[in-house]
């Protein structure tokens, strides 16, 4: 993460502990090298895009080669959230794997950016299963994209603007796997900072019986 560039990254590792968190630092490292090569907040948000494409592919292909070299990380994998911003269009940008998650707080409103890739989403898409059952759904832990599992990935692109007072979140399903959106709003909204946010949405995922390692990032834009 390099907040003074406006770039942001998350991800949450899986196959195992250790592997787990080998493929998640592949992903993060990746993203930003390939970011700060191509220099970064230098770019319009269109080649912006074709950055984090483009290294989101290589981070999977990357970590898909040393799950097939090293049998102790074998199907290691992980999601992968990216948000970056180009403040001179007043836009953002984010790439997204798997089923951790992106969201916007405007006006007190929370709108989840980010679609999950797992089997209880696409039962949701189907209408085969209401939303409000999808979180603690038997099977709400199947995700169906992830990063370096297989040799090839496809990755989402989102593309929105930035207002002034706009405040993203990006974090993992350890936070809302716990934590109702309605409820995540409503801490972020009542935060004096970013920091209060993060602090406030761990401890209210523990609280409510965190089972999962929580991630959170909270990125608040300047007010007009
Ligand atoms: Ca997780």
């Amino acid at each position: 993460m390099r907040a003074d560039l406006g770039f942001f990254s998350l991800a949450d590792g899986m196959g195992g502990h250790a592997a787990g968190e080998v493929a998640s630092q592949m992903a993060v490292d990746r993203l930003m090298e390939e970011y700060l090569a191509a220099g970064s907040d230098e770019l319009e948000a269109g080649a912006l895009e074709a950055v984090l494409l483009a290294a989101a592919h290589k981070a999977n292909a990357a970590i898909f080669a040393r799950s097939e070299k090293e049998p102790d990380k074998a199907g290691m994998g992980t999601t992968l959230t990216v948000l970056a911003l180009a403040p001179g269009e007043r836009a953002y940008r984010a790439v997204h794997v798997g089923d951790s998650r992106a969201y916007r707080l405007r006006d007190d409103t929370l709108v989840q950016l980010t679609t999950d890739h797992t089997w209880v989403q696409q039962q949701v898409q189907l209408g085969y299963l209401a939303p409000g059952l999808a979180r603690n759904h038997p099977f709400s832990n199947i995700v169906t994209r992830a990063l370096g599992i297989r040799d090839a990935v496809d990755v989402d692109v989102v593309r929105g603007e930035i207002w002034p007072g706009d405040i993203f979140l990006l974090c993992s399903d350890g936070l809302t796997g716990m934590v109702a959106d309605a409820d995540i709003g409503e801490l972020i909204a009542s935060s004096a900072s970013a920091d209060e946010s993060v602090s406030r949405l761990v401890d209210a995922a523990n609280a409510a019986g965190g089972r999962d390692n929580v991630t959170a990032l909270v990125i608040r834009m300047a007010a007009g």
